[in-house]
């Protein structure tokens, strides 16, 4: 198709990431299938990144998630220093034809910066911008660069400038979800699952707290911040309780943690994450947010796993109540459903991610984007 496409995946974490990574498994997901299209990848990421690509920009060796908890100058050194590596590769190199950036606020602000002569791009909004509504300062300059959200609740919620510059929306992928029709059943046990990050709006302490009242097991899959193990998040200081998520889950998530009832087993990765997710009875979101894009949601799908939801932001696109889970208006509607979830088909899950999330619909979506985006006419 002779297109080439600056791919930037930002400084934070190896692609694919080493477990938990959104917006790095993201880019991991999209990458194969478009070069099985045709389109030459440029990868800007961190140098021990080992997704194949046609060619990889790098400034840091290795992930620099660790920089996030330093002072915000200090995320915005790492921040900078890559922004300006890819700046600088749309400038000097003649093959780029597009940027893909998913590195959030500088990344549009720089894409914006470099003005009606800078490459066409496409920027993809990976957070819920209701929360965040001056993430992205403003957007101005750019006559060629537009965004996409992962979901169209996602979108409606982002600032009146960011949506005049929306070309849509594309939902996330699996590469679970290739052939996920013919995957063997997983051998279903009775728990329930929680898989993301240990933070405020994903709701581990309200799904803790009905594992309970209720009366169900539950395992909680994730990081707590920078902590990946029970025993580093134990053997930490009270200092680290400066990270919002280590203060959420000593305040709120661990008193509720009594290995019985309540199991918390770190971050998971690979065929384990994929193992515990298929085995589970229902996997659970308690969510306190907007969910802007669920890869977790569809993945449990695809894993055949059925989803028992508050329907915030993207569930309700995700989700059909009654088929492939159950959806409740807050968290205290859930406890009726998880009763109740056992009825539904983990075929029909299946059959869904099937039809809706493979790598390949996401990435035949994303070369649309990025012709529209290409046929932009500049206004200077
Ligand atoms: N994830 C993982 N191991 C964990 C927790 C999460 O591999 O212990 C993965 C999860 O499978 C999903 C991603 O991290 O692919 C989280 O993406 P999602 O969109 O669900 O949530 P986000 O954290 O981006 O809001």
């Amino acid at each position: 198709m002779g297109l080439t496409v600056l791919m930037n995946a930002g400084p934070w974490l190896a692609v694919p990431p080493p477990g938990y990574g959104g917006i790095e498994n993201v880019v991991a997901t999209l990458v194969p299938e478009l070069r099985r299209l045709g389109v030459r990848v440029v990868l800007a990421s961190v140098g021990e990144s080992t997704l194949e690509v046609d060619d990889l920009i790098s400034v840091f060796p290795d992930g620099q998630f660790a920089a996030l908890q330093r002072p915000y100058n200090q995320v915005m050194g790492v921040a900078h220093a890559h922004q300006n590596a890819v700046v600088r590769a749309v400038r000097e190199r003649d093959d780029i034809d597009l940027v893909h950036d998913h590195v959030e606020a500088v990344g549009l602000a720089v894409l914006t910066a470099m003005g009606p002569r800078a490459r066409p791009a496409l920027h993809t909004l990976h957070w819920d911008l209701g929360k965040h509504p001056d993430l992205y300062g403003h957007v101005d300059g750019g006559d060629r660069v537009r965004v996409n959200g992962v979901s169209a609740a996602q979108l409606a919620r982002a600032p009146q400038a960011l949506r005049e510059h929306a070309v849509g929306h594309v939902h996330l992928a699996t590469p679970l979800a290739v052939d996920a029709e013919r995957r063997p059943p997983g051998d279903k046990a009775d728990h329930l699952v929680v898989l993301g990050r240990i933070t405020p709006g994903k709701g581990q302490h309200l799904g803790a707290r009905l594992a309970h009242e209720a009366g169900f097991d539950l395992v909680l899959a994730g990081p707590v911040g920078p902590y990946r193990r029970p025993e580093e998040l134990a053997a930490a200081g009270p200092e680290a309780g400066q990270n919002p998520d280590v203060r959420y889950w000593r305040e709120q998530v661990a008193p509720l943690v009594d290995d019985v009832r309540v199991r918390w087993v770190g971050m998971v990765a690979g065929a384990a994450r994929d193992e515990l997710v298929a085995n589970a009875r229902a996997s659970l979101f308690p969510l306190c947010w907007e969910e802007p894009g669920g890869t977790a949601v569809i993945e449990s799908l695809a894993l055949g796993t059925p989803v028992v939801a508050v329907g915030r932001g993207c569930l309700p696109e995700l989700i059909e109540h009654g088929r492939t889970g159950l959806l409740a208006d807050d968290g205290d509607g859930l406890a009726d459903l998880v009763a109740d979830v056992a009825r539904l088909d983990e075929r029909e899950c299946r059959r869904e991610a099937g039809q809706r999330f493979t790598p390949a619909t996401m990435a035949r979506r994303y070369v649309e984007l990025y012709e529209q985006v290409r046929r932009l006419p500049t206004t200077s």
